[in-house]
């Protein structure tokens, strides 16, 4: 097993998830079957109970694992499907090690960071590797070299180094160039980041020096001098046009041949299917604009699998989605909606905040037939809306907003009563049953489809008869017709719901059916 570990220095935000998933990226390419594995120090066991305004985006694993947003940059870039034992957090290793010493597993001694937790954690990141069959496996470990959450892991990969062969181990630390206020490349930062990884016994074989503009020569000579790499292992991560650049800069940078060459990799003829996906979206000449509204749109990392998504139906249909940020706080405060925009899209959410104000959007669309795309939180407030202004039920609400006769979206029986916080989220892959001659099965082309779920609520089976009587069509459904996956509203040119999350199961090259969809519509082309 080949090991490529990423490490981090300087500060956080610098792209360490779009570095790693690009080397995963190019390896896939050349035919090699890579396994990435996310290092989180925090302490909670996942992230799902983390809040978007802090951590961006919880992403929703197949298996049900909500997770941190890189690990649907892997999934994007490298094309594979993931699941909890590809997230390592210090809170399961923990919990692992708890648990073994409770049942008495240490024999007596006494437990320790070293070599206890480290023990758990390379045994995790072995078996992990060696399970899924990989030639290579990518550890990215989160967080920034002298971060006190992080020494636990890099000490664990610091004594792997010395476990493994020489060839079977490479570590690239990722760190920032900034530019001082005449406009020169500065590698002091670097030089100190390296020193910290030095402290604890770690030398980088690569470098990848994050900046403004591309390195120049000579800062890649000094960054190699100090830092002790060859300078061909200093490679430049200028600020790209898009995140899926990456893999191609990184390629005109040799990164790909010195991994290969460092590791004993043979050399392969790389796949050109990235490439031709880059050019495409570089030549994107129609653009339309899509209104996404939301709570978190400050944070826009809060939707980044929507606005890649979007990106992804974009690249397909031949145009450029610019997005335009709305905050539903905002459209509560107006008395008249205008939205000057191709396409709405209201994601997923929790709570009362803001849910009016994204009713009032949901209302403008379907008043003007503006074509609109609703996920989860925003599949059941178009189901709310409909109720109240086209059925006429103005009390109409959801039992997570409010208590009402008309709750339209509601806890399915056996839900009630449970503790509503934890461990009652129907999470993950979930198989829908798509209706014959609907929106829904020209775009999937399919009669079964899986499709990743984060909610608690339902559109309640009490009301559905009235909705369908009202030009409604429920198009996808799953446990056996109880809960409803799909609206569509047919009078509409395109009005369109998905109780899960198609987004996370999009990719650049293969765009989700109901994004493409909408993004056609909002381009004006047939479906
Ligand atoms: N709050 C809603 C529910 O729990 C929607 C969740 C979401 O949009 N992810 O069902």
């Amino acid at each position: 097993m080949k090991y490529i570990m990423v490490t981090g220095g300087v500060m956080s935000g610098l792209g360490k998830g779009i570095t790693s998933a690009s080397i995963g990226r190019l390896l896939v390419d050349m035919g090699y079957k890579v396994i990435p594995i996310k290092i989180d120090p925090y302490i909670n066991i996942d992230a799902g109970t983390m809040n978007p305004f802090q951590h961006g985006e919880v992403y929703v694993l197949k298996d049900g694992t909500e997770v941190d947003l890189d690990l649907g940059h892997y999934e994007r870039f490298i094309g594979i499907e993931l699941t909890g034992e590809h997230n390592i957090t210090t809170g399961k290793i923990y919990r692992n090690v708890i648990e073994k010493e409770r049942k008495g597993e240490y024999l007596g001694q006494t437990v320790q960071i070293i070599p206890h937790i480290t023990d758990e954690i390379k045994s995790w990141i072995r078996r992990v590797a060696k399970n899924s069959g990989a030639e290579i496996c990518l550890v990215e470990i989160g967080g920034t070299v002298g971060d006190i959450e992080g020494m636990p892991f890099l000490e664990a990969i610091r004594q792997m180094k010395n476990e493994e062969k020489p060839e079977d181990f490479l570590l690239v630390h990722v760190t920032l160039v900034p530019l001082d206020s005449s406009g020169e490349q500065k590698t002091k930062p670097t030089q100190h980041s390296v020193k910290e990884l030095r402290s604890i016994g770690l030398q980088p074989d690569v470098i990848v020096g994050r900046c403004k503009r591309k390195l120049e020569e000579g800062t890649k000579k000094k960054i190699s001098l100090f830092c002790d790499v060859p300078i061909e292992a200093v490679i430049s991560a200028e600020d790209a046009f898009d995140i899926y650049e990456v893999p191609l800069m990184f390629k005109e940078e040799k990164l790909d041949d010195y991994i290969i060459s460092k590791l004993k990799l043979e050399k392969r003829e790389a796949n050109d299917e990235w490439e031709k996906m880059v050019n495409k979206l570089r030549n994107l000449e129609k653009e339309i604009t899509i209104a996404v509204v939301g709570k978190y749109i400050d944070v826009q990392d809060s939707y980044l699998s929507i606005r890649e998504a979007l990106k992804h139906a974009g690249i397909e249909a031949g145009c450029k989605v610019k997005i335009n940020w709305i905050d539903s706080g905002d459209l509560e405060k107006t008395s008249k909606v205008e939205i000057d925009a191709d396409g709405i899209l209201v994601p997923g959410g929790f709570g009362k905040r803001g849910a009016e104000g994204k009713m009032k959007a949901i209302e403008f669309a379907r008043e003007n037939d503006i074509p609109f795309l609703g996920i989860c939180f925003g599949f059941q407030l178009a189901i709310i809306e409909f109720a109240r202004h086209v059925i006429g039920w103005s009390d109409a609400n959801s039992s997570e907003l409010a208590e009402t006769e008309h709750a339209v979206i509601d806890l399915l029986p056996e839900q009630k009563g449970v503790d509503k916080m934890g461990g009652t989220m129907r999470l993950g892959d979930i198989e829908v049953t798509i209706k014959q001659n609907t929106i829904a099965h020209k775009l999937y082309n399919k009669e079964k489809v899986f499709e990743r779920h984060r909610h608690r609520y339902e559109v309640n089976p009490e009301f559905i008869p009235e909705f369908e009587k009202h030009g409604l069509v429920f198009s996808g459904y799953s446990d056996n017709g109880r809960r409803m996956e799909i609206f569509e509203y047919p009078k509409n040119k395109f009005f369109f719901g998905t109780q899960f999350h198609p987004e996370f199961k999009s990719r650049p090259y293969s765009p989700s059916p109901p994004f493409l969809g909408f993004v056609k519509s909002a381009l004006g082309v047939d479906l």
